[in-house]
């Protein structure tokens, strides 16, 4: 597998650490607010990743951080009036059902910042014992990018106009701006309650030394993945770098990946520039978690990806497309299939051309062709009746295996899960009860996980569509 490492700026071969093994971290959600779908892009291109990492036969460990203090959790909580933990726990368990209405595969470790200040606090120490660092008068720490030799190279920096002694205390700013960042910042007013007792008084990590002192805790002092959007590179993923290794004396990360933005009108999706959707919103149109998660893979990950209506009603047509396909395939396919049975030329031609494609940078636009190249044979092959029970069982398990990758297909005869039958009595009880918005909503929640809810004279049954 080879992939694009921005250290380097080149695609390189891909070779863990330790041997068969992956370690990877993804910077995860700040949980100020409902994940906009611009986030989803990045969490879906992370999801893709480990996916084909485990498909290709690597056990996968991966930590997603959840950004509970920071200057905007801070910020947006006393704005609300509530504390900080009681404000971070609704956005936080609205992600994690995102992630479920997009089929995103959970980490193994989702570690919160507020869980983990004693770790951060010990990584400061080690960076100011390696003379990195240095305490200011107001008992905030900084990092001397000055005294890390390497500072800026993940961006492409130009130390050359550096100010000495110049500092920025907020955890977000541009190049131009760059210089001595806060490892620790000293409590103010603004932080009202928020505050850990530390060697330097009272006050907060900064965001940045987060991310450090969590990826090395459940991963090691080097590991093999570090992944964001592009908007991490700086000054977030190259902070973390100058103090990680500036602690260690190890190199931190073998493969930094970054993807591109999702766009509208060619400008980036943010919650600053007030162009964003969060999933909700396109859910409340109607459109599935199914259709959003498959416009978001769509494009190859380090381009820039417009955001339109017309593309979600597009990969609407194109699900269905595969869906009609699966489901000629799995009709055809009667009777005990044996596990050897041959899948037909074009069935493996479609794969192959699937797996390479993703072995070369996750070139998901080449991935999806060699797919859809495979439906077009397939169908072909059935009309002119060239396919036999055995051939469709196989190309059936093969489309469904490379599904493991892409997580988008329909399986028109599986069995609701637990969650969804829970969501069905759930809705029972609210129709009985004559709460009619209750019952909506859970038929709206069951619609995005793909679940349509049909009433029969036995009562409602949930079927795929
Ligand atoms: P945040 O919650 O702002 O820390 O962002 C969470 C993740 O979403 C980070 O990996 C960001 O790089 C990524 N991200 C934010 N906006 C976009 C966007 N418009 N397109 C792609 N990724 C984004
Ligand atoms: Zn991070």
């Amino acid at each position: 597998m080879r992939i694009h490492n921005t250290l380097t700026g080149r695609v390189e071969d891909f070779e863990p650490l330790d041997g068969t093994h992956v370690r990877m971290y993804t910077c995860g959600p700040t949980v100020y607010n409902f994940a906009h779908i611009g986030n989803f892009r990045a969490y879906i291109f992370e999801d893709i990743l480990r996916r084909h990492l485990q498909w290709s036969g690597y056990e996968v460990t991966q930590v997603m951080n959840l950004t509970d203090v920071d200057d905007k959790t801070i910020r947006s909580s006393r704005e609300a009036g509530v504390s900080l933990g009681e404000y971070t726990r609704k956005y936080t368990d609205a992600f994690f059902e995102d992630l479920d209405i997009l089929n995103i595969e959970r980490a193994e470790h989702y570690p919160a910042a507020t869980h983990h200040v004693p770790d951060m606090i010990r990584l400061v120490e080690q960076v100011l014992e390696h003379g990195c660092a240095y305490p200011s008068d107001d008992g905030s720490v900084y990092f001397d990018v000055g005294k890390f030799e390497g500072y800026g190279r993940l961006a492409n920096l130009d130390m050359a106009g550096l100010r000495a002694g110049a500092r920025v205390a907020q955890d977000e700013y541009d190049k131009e701006n760059v210089a001595d960042f806060a490892l620790w910042k000293a409590w103010d007013e603004n932080d009202g309650d928020v505050a850990w007792d530390s060697p330097w008084g009272k006050g907060r990590p900064g965001w940045h030394i987060e991310c450090s002192a969590m990826s090395m805790k459940y991963l090691g002092e080097s590991f093999d993945l570090h992944t964001g959007g592009i908007d991490n590179m700086f000054p977030h993923h190259e902070n973390e770098i100058a103090q990680s290794e500036a602690a260690t004396g190890r190199t931190f990360v073998k493969y930094w990946m970054h993807c591109g933005y999702l766009v509208v009108d060619g400008r980036k999706m943010s919650k600053s520039l007030g162009n964003f959707y969060t999933l909700r919103d396109i859910v409340a149109k109607g459109y599935t978690g199914r259709e959003v998660r498959y416009v978001l893979l769509g494009a190859h990950y380090r381009q820039p990806l417009n955001f339109t209506f017309k593309a979600l009603d597009a990969a609407r047509s194109s699900l269905k497309r595969l869906d009609e396909f699966r489901t000629r395939l799995f009709d055809l396919a009667v009777g005990e299939i044996p596990a050897d049975a041959p899948a037909p030329d074009w069935a493996q031609a479609g794969v192959r051309g699937f797996k390479a494609a993703l072995d070369d940078d996750l070139n998901m636009p080449e991935a999806l062709g060699s797919v859809f190249d495979m439906v077009h044979a397939g169908n072909k092959a059935m009309d002119a009746g060239e396919i036999d029970p055995a051939g469709a069982g196989a190309a059936l398990r093969m489309l469904d295996d490379a599904d493991a990758v892409l997580g988008i297909l329909n399986r028109a005869e599986e069995k609701p899960d637990e969650e969804a039958e829970g969501l069905l009595t759930r809705r029972e009880a609210a129709r009985t009860a004559k709460d009619w918005a209750e019952a909506d909503r859970i038929r709206d929640q069951l619609a995005s996980l793909g679940w349509q809810v049909h009433d029969t004279p036995e009562g409602p049954r949930l079927k795929r569509g």
